[in-house]
């Protein structure tokens, strides 16, 4: 990957990920949505407790966790916005639920370690990069073949 530059890369991801992701059912799998821990924005709280018609303060008492940092994220796993394998809020998910597994987005190279971060969690990730090392003629280890 070193030897392939930053547009190069982005070409292949984008071109595996639109051939792949249609063929994957997301609402089959919901494994992000089980154990990802995404940060939201005030804005995006805002627009979800207003949705949920509840006021900030309950909304933020009953789903978020705050740092002291000021960055916030959902208090528990799975997300208790799933329900049967779907997002029930889906008009109003945050951005980082829109964004995932973000193989659309430009920069994959600089990327690389959260993307594998997401390897066995996302089946859309896992085929991508498998099919990305063919791609590249990445060569496998003998040793790991049966
Ligand atoms: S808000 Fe919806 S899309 Fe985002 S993690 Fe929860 S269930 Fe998934
Ligand atoms: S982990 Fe990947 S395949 Fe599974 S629901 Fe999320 S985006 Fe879709």
């Amino acid at each position: 990957m070193k030897e392939r530059n930053r547009e190069q890369v982005d070409e292949l991801v984008f071109a595996l990920d639109k051939a792949i992701s249609p063929r994957i059912s997301c609402t089959d799998c919901g494994n992000c949505c089980k154990s990802l821990m995404v940060l939201i924005n005030d804005d995006e709280a805002d627009k979800l407790s207003g949705h949920l018609g509840q006021s900030r303060e309950a909304f933020d008492t009953a789903y978020l966790e705050k740092g002291s940092n000021g960055l916030m994220i959902m208090n528990r796993m799975p997300c208790p916005f799933l329900s049967d394998n779907k997002c029930s809020v889906y008009e109003y998910r945050f951005e980082g639920c829109k964004e995932f597994p973000a193989l659309h987005l430009p920069n994959f190279k600089d990327r690389l370690f959260t993307t594998f971060m997401h390897y066995e969690r996302c089946p859309i990730i896992f085929n991508v990069v498998e099919q990305l090392k063919d791609e590249m003629e990445f060569e496998r280890d003998s040793s790991f073949r049966e």
